[in-house]
């Protein structure tokens, strides 16, 4: 239960109310104003001005504070990320959920994270009692727990990759049971990230030429892809489906999601 609201005017004021232990901050509060036995102070983010999307050269700066739904519906955006966000929540949600709150809050299941998990994201956080510090996405999710104090106040993506993405689930519009998301630089480096299980997505490869993925052998990346999605669900059992299921639907969705790249070319 929420049982004290702020609404900082500046990023100072902001971290200043962060520093202090139980104060969260509240980005659309679609999960924070859920009903809860724990108490909790807030702190609104909505006056500093971080729901911005910049676009500067080949990367895509997202504010701590924008929508998923304007997100979605910005030029900038290749298709297979429209695809993961519209996965992520409905539009009811998606128009107050922000892209910090939906990482810090993500499960294994969330489209969202799973394709910036790809794209290699980088996340920007603040804090009154260090500098700014900015983490892989990669690294940021297995500590997200930690970060407490801290606020995300931006989100970096890359353009200048390709990007697939393919789901399985219930039906068309339901959480997958087992997603893969890939992206593929022009340099032959191909990040899969595979969800659908656990407590967050997960990097299943990240190839470059140097670690023996040579992208101009596309055969050789498709086995690599195979290979790496089936390992990475070797334990993936739980209620939704059995870690052999997943193994086997995982390495066809990453071959799809290589063959949708092949046929953008
Ligand atoms: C009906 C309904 C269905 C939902 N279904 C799902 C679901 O299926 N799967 C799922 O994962 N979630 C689900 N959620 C939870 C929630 O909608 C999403 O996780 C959402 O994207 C959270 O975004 P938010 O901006 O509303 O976060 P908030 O509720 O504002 O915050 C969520 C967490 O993120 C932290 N946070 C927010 N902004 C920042 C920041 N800038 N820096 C650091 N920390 C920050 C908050 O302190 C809090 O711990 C659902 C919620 C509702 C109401």
């Amino acid at each position: 239960m929420i049982t004290a609201y702020h609404r900082p005017k500046t990023l100072d004021e902001a971290l200043t109310l962060l520093a202090q232990p139980n104060i969260l901050p509240l980005g659309g509060g679609t999960l924070l104003s859920r009903p809860t036995s724990d108490s909790v102070e807030v702190a609104d983010l909505q006056a500093l001005g971080l729901d911005t999307l910049t676009k500067t050269g080949n990367t895509l700066e997202l504010g701590a504070s924008l929508t998923l739904q304007a997100l979605l519906e910005s030029e900038h955006f290749p298709p297979p990320l429209k695809t993961a966000i519209k996965l992520e929540a409905p539009l009811n949600i998606r128009n107050a959920a922000t892209v910090a709150g939906t990482l810090v809050a993500c499960d294994g299941r969330s489209t969202f994270a799973g394709m910036l998990l790809a794209m290699d994201a980088k996340i920007t956080l603040n804090s009154k009692q260090s500098p700014e510090e900015t983490l892989n996405i990669g690294d940021f999710l297995p500590l997200r727990e930690q970060v407490r104090g801290k606020l995300i106040t931006k989100i970096v993506i890359p353009l200048n990759v390709k990007l697939a993405f393919e789901s399985v689930a219930r039906t068309p519009t339901d959480k997958p049971i087992v997603c893969a998301a890939l992206a593929q630089w022009n340099s032959g480096r191909t990040r899969l990230a595979l969800g659908g299980y656990g407590k967050s997505p997960m990097l299943a490869m990240d190839g470059t030429e140097t670690e023996g993925v040579d992208a101009s052998s596309s055969d050789a990346v498709l086995r690599s892809a195979q290979t790496a999605a089936r390992n990475a669900f070797h334990e993936a059992t739980d209620e939704w489906a059995s870690a052999d299921y997943r193994m086997d639907v995982a390495a066809t969705l990453a071959k799809r999601c290589l063959e949708s790249l092949n046929q953008d070319q």
